[in-house]
Parts: C-alpha cells; structure tokens; sequence
C-alpha cells in the first residue's frame, strides 16, 4: 500500500508513476518505497477535498456526529501503537519510548478533538447583544472549508495529527503532505480514516517533494487554508503563495528557545531539564531550548554536572534498550549540524563537551551530545537554529540581563526559567517574548494550551480551543424585529 496516494478514498498510483526511496537514518539505509506526487496529483487531491466539502456530507455532519468518527479513529490507532511507534523510529530515529509517547499524543490529540467537537453543539450560535431593540445576533462557528496540512519530520504522525484532527472536527477536509523524509505514519491516517468510515475525500494524502507537492498545494485556488509547521524559508514560501488568493494560513515556524537557570535552582533539575530542553528528539525540535543563560555562580558547577551526564547519554539505534539520543533524520541534516558545529569552533565558542559522530556507530547518522559556553552572542550558534542536540550555553549576572539577552532574538516561539523563587518565575515568564514559557521544567506539551511563535516563529496557535477555531470561520447573523427602517421610505 505504501507506493500509493489516498485521494478520493481510493489508493491510487501517482499520475508520474514515480516512487522514491525512504531511508532509515538509524542504519544509513533504505527501508521502504513510497509514491512521488506531483502537481497533478496535487489537482486531483483538492478537487477530491473541494467535492467532498462542497458537496459531502462531512461539514454537513454535527459536530459530535463529527466527533463520533475522530473517536473511532483515535481507537483504531490506539490499537496499532505498537506497530505505529516502530516504524515512526525506522523512518525518524528516534529512540522507541520516545515514538511510542509521540503516538499516545496522537491518540490523545484525536480523542480531544472528538471530546471538543461533541461538547462544542451546545456553544453553537451564542446570542451577542447589539444594543439596539429591533435586532438580534447570534455568532455562528462553521468549517473554514479545504485544508492542505504540510508536515515536518520531527514528530511526523504527531505533527499531522495536530492539524488533521482539528480540522476534521471542525468539518474541513484535508490534504496531508508529510515530509519527504518521513512518509511513512501519514499514509496510516488513509488506512485509519477508511476504517472509521470518514467520507471519501474528506482526508487525502500525498507523499512527495516540497518544491513538488507543497508548493503546488500552497498555490492551489481550491485550498482556503494552509497549515504548515516547518522551516522560516518555506513558511515566507507559503505565505507568499497564499496572499495570490488571500487564502488563510497558520505557519509553526523555528525558533532559539532560551532557557534561564536562577542560581538558587536545583542543580541536579537544572541539568535534567537542560538535558530534556535539548537532547529529546535529538534536539529536533522547534521549541528546543538551544540557549541557556546561567546565572553566574552556578555556571561552572552546571557546565562540569551537565558535561558529565552527556557522556552518559547512550546514543545508537532507537530500537536498542536504553537508548536517549537516536539518530539524526537523515545525511543532509547531519551535515548540517556539523556544519554548525564547526562554525560555532570558529566563532571562538568553548567546546565543553561532544562535538562529533560517535566512533563506536559506523553506519547511520548520529552525534555526540554537545556543548559549547562562552558563547559570543553574534555567532550563528547563539543566533540561528540548529535542530540538533547542541546547546548553547552563558553566564549572567543580572535578571534584567538574562531578559534582554532572552529576548534578543528574531525567534519567539518557547522559553523557559528555573528558580525557586516563584515570584521572580512568573515576573521573568511574563517579560518573555514568546509563545510558550515553561517555568522550572522546559518542553512538557499539552494538548489543552495554545501552541505557537511570536515574531519569526510563526503565525496562529494550535492545540486547545485555539487549535479548534483556526479551523473555523465566525458567521454573524444579524436580524431584525421591526417594521419598515424609515430611512428612505418615510412613513
Ligand atoms: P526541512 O528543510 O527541515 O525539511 P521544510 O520547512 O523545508 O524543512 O519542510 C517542512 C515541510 O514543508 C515538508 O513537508 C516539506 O516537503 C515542505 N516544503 C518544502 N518546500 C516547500 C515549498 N516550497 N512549499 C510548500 N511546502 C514545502
């Protein structure tokens, strides 16, 4: 089934009759063949999503009709976690109690959509005062119509699920485009979506290329909205694609998350946290919290603690027992860690520890946890995203400092702080130019509170009621109680 497309709720071969290789980067090697779409694929997808909304029964359906059938998907899910997880790490490296948590937050994701479509009919056309006697208004939420979901590699069924079950619960329909370098979980949503009865069309999917397939989907005239998690280049792409029909667009962009450690932190939190903020996932992570400002007096004893518990760090295949640092998605992002890591030597950065690929794996692509301190604040390092598990690490020795050098960034989508004075926490947090701020841990995600960037980081929110009403338009319908308005026709 992999070599195929879902569009119209059928499993079709691409118009080129083109496939492409899927490498596992734990092994440096292929592992499966999948379809490359194209444009005219691209067409078809849409004009099946456009029918199916224009024409299907889907936006007709109530919301907890709606809902019912995301519940049933997040079951057929549920019951597959294992095999989902599994192939998750052949085609991302991640380590597997990492995948496996990926693919419970899917399931999560798909049963709070349904919760929220069911709970949502009674908060239909809520009454809204004008202030005038003759008239009424009510506010009316309805589906904001065809959604072209494109998706990183990072997280790749997660990252879907968060777009496709929001829209889908709002009454949308969808095309996927996952990345070219992890297909593999988004085709499982065609297979998940044909089991829980969605309507043909409703949900179609196409692997392939960026510049082939995401760039068609953006441009398409049939799509309303696009919503898109990936790079700031590609996202300013898709934003310009989509002013050519002022389509709606939500774009989760980059970011250099800065983490700020109190002094009077727990140093041994301090380190796990710091750990967490950057090596989870590889560091292949948006939100990552790559720059760490550390009050001076804990610095050293933080930097020796942290080098320490690197070199514990088991990297290798994300299958293998005990393994925290997987592989890297693939060659290309390999490289371009290493590039980075190079550059960050050059710019004079200390190299506390890491640094290069590990000897002991000689196949697949991994790396060493890394970190460089003394850091000077106009290197790329301390400036631009990496995504990879190097952190970035420097003292300070005021609070008002540690916000500005926080602050200073063209990113905002996470930050984090540490310090038992919770006063000070929430006074920092509340300073802090981003969209999410963790106070004494960094990364924890939850479903019920918005997700997204300030500044470069992006445009929109998901997850929560904000990720449900991004996929919804806002109607007012407005009448009137009188007889005729006496404005031109005078009684
Ligand atoms: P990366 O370079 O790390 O893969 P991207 O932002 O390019 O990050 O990729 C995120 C998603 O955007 C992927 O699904 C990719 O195929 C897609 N993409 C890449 N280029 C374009 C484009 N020009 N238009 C739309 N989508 C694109």
């Amino acid at each position: 089934m992999t070599a195929r497309l879902f569009i119209d709720g059928q499993w079709v071969a691409p118009v080129s009759g083109e496939t492409f290789d899927v490498i596992d980067p734990g092994k440096g090697k292929p592992f499966a063949e999948v379809a490359r779409a194209g444009a005219a694929d691209v067409d078809l997808a849409v004009k099946a999503a456009r029918r199916a909304f224009d024409e299907g029964p889907w936006p007709k359906l109530s919301f907890a009709e709606r809902g019912a059938v995301l519940r049933k998907m997040a079951a057929l899910i549920s019951d597959r976690i294992d095999e989902l997880a599994e192939l998750e790490v052949r085609d991302n490296g991640k380590p597997l109690p990492e995948a496996r948590w990926d693919i419970e937050d899917v399931v999560g994701c798909f049963e709070y959509y349904a919760d929220m479509a069911e709970g949502f009919a009674s908060e239909q056309s809520q009454p809204v005062s004008v202030g005038a006697d003759d008239f009424t208004s009510r506010v009316r939420k309805e589906p904001l119509g065809v959604v072209g979901a494109i998706v990183p590699w990072n997280f790749p069924m997660l990252m879907a699920a968060w777009k496709v079950a929001p829209a889908l619960a709002a009454g949308c329909t969808v095309v996927l485009k996952p990345s070219e370098v992890t297909p593999m979980t988004a085709l499982v949503y065609g297979e998940i979506a044909e089991a829980a009865g969605l309507p043909a069309g409703a949900l179609n999917i196409l692997t392939g290329f960026g510049p082939e397939v995401g760039a068609p989907l953006s441009e398409h005239p049939l799509v309303d909205k696009v919503a898109f998690t990936g790079s700031v280049p590609t996202g300013s792409k898709i934003m310009q694609a989509a002013a050519q029909d002022v389509k709606t667009i939500s774009l989760e962009l980059g970011g250099k998350s800065p983490f700020i450690v109190f002094a009077d932190s727990d140093l041994e939190a301090a380190v796990e946290w710091i750990m967490f903020g950057i090596f989870w996932n590889q560091g292949e992570v948006c939100s990552a919290t790559s720059r760490v400002l550390v009050e001076r007096e804990m610095y050293e004893p933080l930097l020796e603690r942290l080098s320490a518990e690197c070199a514990k760090l088991k990297i290798g295949y994300g299958m293998d027992e005990d393994v925290l640092l997987g592989a890297i998605v693939n060659e290309a992002q390999h490289r371009k860690i290493l590039a980075a890591i190079e550059s960050g030597k050059e710019s004079g950065a200390r190299l506390v520890c890491g640094g290069k690929a590990p000897a002991h794996l000689s196949e697949g692509y991994y790396l060493e946890a890394t970190i460089f301190a003394d850091v000077p604040t106009d290197a790329s390092i301390w400036k631009e995203e990496i995504f990879g598990p190097v952190v970035c690490i420097n003292p300070f020795d005021s609070e008002a400092e540690a916000l500005r050098e926080a602050n200073d960034s063209e990113f905002g989508l996470g930050a984090a702080v540490m310090s038992k004075d919770l006063e000070r926490c929430d006074r920092v947090a509340e300073g802090l130019r981003a969209g999410i701020v963790w106070i004494n841990c960094s990364q924890p995600t939850f479903i019920e509170v918005p997700w997204g960037g300030y500044k470069r980081s992006g445009i929109g929110r998901e997850l929560g009621r904000w990720g449900f009403e991004a996929y919804l338009e806002t109607k007012q319908i407005t009448s009137y109680h009188g007889g005729p308005w006496g404005w031109y026709i005078k009684g």
